[in-house]
């Protein structure tokens, strides 16, 4: 059972920004992220089931209190933090540092702004209201918990990347990305990958063996002829025994998983900006196999009677709070709380709603792939809309270009 004193920093992200936190056994991944991204997970796992099934199990927020107020954080963020070990205490410093730089940066952007549409004379005006980073975070399921060696891709959906909120050197800035990468070309472009013994050359690897391909493969390299091929290196890879046939099965799988995400998107509405597809798979071939032989029709059925099933809304626990005392305070749906300390256990996130047992929770391991629409940061319900064509052909492109790999 892991501590809530000892996240640690998660070393899996492929893209976007730092830190990012993940508890010992690695189940859950904890991103700072603003409230809108909050927000939409709620809706979803409130009202839109089958969308909900597309994203990682969403578990709840985590707030560190007053961080926006914070003068002196080397001192108060460890006083708030107590009990944690010092390794978290650092993290929080970290993490509420970025926050008050956002703050800042995001208010000087503002008035950047503001002096740049007053000159042109545009009539665009900054939104008040825009959403700046904030001090919470979504505590999700982690994607590349249960693999022995993830392969990890990140794919950002979208020709226009921009929200309606953003201002116009943000869209400049964006639209000039589309034109020069696959977001233009195929509604996606590749932002991170990381390949287990990937590449030519072994001096690349990281540590732990790994070819990691940073964002700027995506905006420089990668390019319209060439994207088959760069995500045929995600795949394939006779370095860690993965040959044409198993390859050929990893794709066939992410493409039944994609077109059951263009069937949800395209009957659901939303409007989702550079929101991403995260596919994840077994990148040592041995395990791969060894998980495939593992997956199994002879998994004991959910015994029906064991436990009711729990309904969809109260699986949504969201708001925990961490007072200033280092407690913890779960609000429940029915307007009561419960506090507990720092130190106690990180599942005790799951009380508002979900009761898994270890078995079920580990009955689907190893892992053979995963695939998780992520990232909802610039994304919202837009009711009576229709469905979100820009994501859709980003998704549509993914369909054609694995179903290419899987011939
Ligand atoms: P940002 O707003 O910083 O771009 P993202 O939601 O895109 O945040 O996450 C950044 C990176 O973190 C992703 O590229 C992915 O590698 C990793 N990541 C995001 N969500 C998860 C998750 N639920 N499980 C595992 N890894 C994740
Ligand atoms: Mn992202």
């Amino acid at each position: 059972i892991p501590k809530h004193a000892d996240l640690q920093p998660y070393n899996f992200a492929v893209a976007g920004h730092d830190g990012t936190l993940c508890d010992p056994e690695g189940e859950l991944f904890i991103k700072p992220c603003v409230q809108q991204e909050i927000d939409f997970y709620e809706k979803a796992f409130k009202d839109h089931p089958a969308f909900a099934d597309l994203m990682p199990e969403y578990l709840g927020t985590l707030v560190l209190n007053d961080a926006s107020d914070v003068h002196d954080i080397e001192e108060q963020i460890p006083a708030a933090v107590e009990h944690m070990t010092q390794h978290f205490k650092e993290e929080a410093v970290r993490m509420a540092k970025q926050h008050a730089a956002d703050v800042a940066a995001a208010e000087a952007a503002k008035e950047a702004d503001a002096l740049a549409a007053s000159k042109d004379n545009v009539s665009w005006k900054p939104n008040k209201s825009r959403k700046i980073a904030t001090d919470k975070s979504v505590v999700l399921e982690n994607a590349a918990y249960g693999f022995k060696r993830p392969n990890i891709l990140d794919a950002k959906l979208g020709q226009r990347l921009w929200a309606d909120d953003a201002p116009m050197e943000k869209r400049k800035r964006f639209d000039e990305i589309t034109k020069v990468t696959t977001n233009g070309s195929h509604g996606f472009r590749i932002a991170g990958m990381r390949v287990y013994k990937g590449g030519e050359n072994p001096d690349e690897w990281d540590q732990e063996g790994y070819k990691v391909y940073h964002k700027d493969h995506g905006r420089l390299v990668v390019n319209k002829d060439n994207v088959v091929d760069e995500i045929r290196k995600f795949i394939f890879n006779p370095r860690a025994n993965i040959d044409e046939d198993l390859g050929r099965a990893v794709a066939e799988a992410f493409v039944n998983d994609l077109k059951r995400v263009e069937q949800v998107l395209a009957s659901s509405e939303t409007r989702m900006y550079s929101a991403s597809l995260l596919f994840t798979f077994e990148g040592d071939g041995d395990a791969l196999r060894a998980a495939i032989e593992n997956q199994t029709p002879t998994t004991p059925p959910k015994e029906a009677t064991e436990k009711e099933p729990v309904p969809l809304a109260s699986r949504v626990d969201s708001g925990i709070v961490m007072d200033g005392e280092g407690e913890i305070i779960l609000p429940q749906g029915n307007g009561t709380t419960i506090n507990g300390v720092i130190e106690g256990d990180v599942k005790v996130l799951r009380l508002a709603g979900e009761a898994e047992s270890d078995d079920e929770e580990f009955a689907s391991l190893p892992k053979i792939y995963s695939l998780k629409l992520i990232d909802f940061a610039h994304a919202t319900w837009v009711p009576g809309q229709g469905p979100d064509e820009n994501s859709l052909f980003g998704v549509r492109s993914l369909i054609k270009i694995f179903e290419e790999l899987a011939k």
